[in-house]
C-alpha cells in the first residue's frame, strides 16, 4: 500500500483513493443543464465558481492529483421510530466538518514531510470538507472507491453511502486508481422511496429533496411538500437506508470522534416542541444540527407536530 494510503488509514479514515486532476467535462455539461432547469433551488453559491468546480487545476494551480479520504459516519444508536427525525450524519455531538479538518490538517502534514513542501499550494485552499467548489462524490468515484448511486450518493464497496468525503488537492503525481462500474443495475428502490419523487434516476431535484427543504431553504417548506416530510425535521435518509447496498455494506462506525448527542435519541416530542434558542444553542452548540438555526428547526418541528396531529 502506498504512503499516502496507510497515512490516511493511519489518522483514521477508512479509505483513501487517488486521481488524475483534470477537467470534468461531462459533469460540466451535466451541471450546466441542472443548473439551468433551476433544481439548485435557493443555494445559489452553486452557480459561482463554475469553472473552478469542474477542473482542480484552475481551483488549485499546479494541482495534479486529487486525494480522496472516506469517512463512515454509520451510527449504531437508532432514533425512536415516529419520533422527529434527524439525518444520521448530524447525530454527533462535534460538527464533521472539525473532525474531518483535523485530521485533514495532520494528513497534510504528514505528506509533507514525506514528499516535501512543494507538494501542496500553500497560497489556496487545497483541502476540502464541503467547503468549495469540488465535485466531491465524482472525485470519489474516479478514485475508485465506489460509485454514484441512482440516489446520487457515493455507494462505497464494504461501506455503502453513510460515508463523508473529504478531498486533498496535490502538486504531485501519483499512481492513480481505476474507477469501479456502476453496479446499481434495475434496481430503483431509491427512486421509488422517495416521498417527495426527487429523483428521477439521473439526477436530484434539491427543490423537492427533504435535506435541501429541512436545512438548506431559508423560506418555509413549500405547502405541496409539507405533508410529504416523513418526520424528518433535519435531512432525510430514506434513499440510503432502502439502498440493498447499505444494507449488505454499511456497518457501525467505531469513531470515537463521533461520540452521539444523546438528546435525539432520548427526547420525547414534547422536549423538541419545547425547543427554546437557549437549549439549542447549548444542546448542539458544537454539532452540525446548529447550522441549520434554530429558526429554521422549530418551524421544521411545528411541521412534524401538524403532520402527526392531523393523522393522529
Ligand atoms: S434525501 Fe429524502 S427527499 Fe432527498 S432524494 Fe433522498 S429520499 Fe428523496
Ligand atoms: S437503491 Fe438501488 S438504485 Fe438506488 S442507489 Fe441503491 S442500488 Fe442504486
Amino acid at each position: 500500500m502506498s504512503f499516502i494510503k496507510q497515512t490516511a488509514l493511519s489518522i483514521g479514515f477508512d479509505a483513501c483513493g487517488i486521481a488524475k486532476a483534470q477537467e470534468l467535462s461531462a459533469d460540466a455539461i451535466f451541471m450546466q443543464t441542472w443548473l439551468s432547469e433551476g433544481k439548485q433551488g435557493e443555494m445559489s453559491y452553486l452557480n459561482r465558481n463554475f469553472e473552478k468546480r469542474i477542473d482542480p487545476r484552475i481551483l488549485v494551480p499546479g494541482c495534479k492529483s486529487v486525494v480522496v479520504l472516506l469517512m463512515n459516519y454509520y451510527p449504531k444508536d437508532a432514533q425512536v421510530q415516529g419520533l422527529p427525525k434527524i439525518a444520521k450524519y448530524a447525530h454527533s455531538e462535534i460538527d464533521y466538518h472539525t473532525i474531518i479538518k483535523a485530521k485533514l490538517k495532520e494528513f497534510e502534514t504528514l505528506i509533507v514531510s514525506e514528499y516535501g513542501k512543494d507538494s501542496i499550494n500553500p497560497d489556496f485552499q487545497h483541502s476540502f470538507v464541503d467547503s468549495a467548489p469540488v465535485l466531491e462524490r465524482r472525485w470519489a468515484q474516479l478514485a475508485g472507491l465506489g460509485w454514484i448511486g441512482k440516489h446520487t450518493q457515493l455507494i462505497a464497496p464494504n461501506i455503502g453511502s453513510y460515508c463523508f468525503i473529504a478531498v486533498l488537492m496535490l502538486n504531485i503525481e501519483l499512481e492513480y486508481d481505476k474507477p469501479l462500474p456502476d453496479r446499481c443495475g434495475t434496481c430503483n428502490k431509491c427512486v421509488v422511496a422517495c416521498p417527495t419523487k426527487a429523483l428521477d434516476g439521473k439526477s436530484l431535484d434539491a427543490r423537492r429533496c427533504i435535506s435541501y427543504l429541512t436545512i438548506e431553504k431559508k423560506n418555509t417548506v413549500d405547502l405541496e411538500f409539507q405533508k410529504l416530510l416523513s418526520n424528518c425535521i433535519l435531512g432525510c435518509d430514506i434513499c440510503a437506508d432502502v439502498c440493498p447496498w447499505n444494507k449488505k455494506w454499511a456497518k457501525h462506525h467505531n469513531h470515537k470522534e463521533l461520540k452521539p448527542v444523546d438528546e435525539i435519541f432520548n427526547w420525547k416530542n414534547d422536549d423538541w416542541d419545547n425547543l427554546t434558542s437557549e437549549i439549542f444553542n447549548q444542546t448542539f452548540k458544537s454539532s452540525a444540527i446548529k447550522r441549520a438555526g434554530f429558526n429554521k428547526l422549530s418551524e421544521n418541528i411545528q411541521l412534524f407536530k401538524k403532520n402527526n396531529l392531523k393523522t393522529e
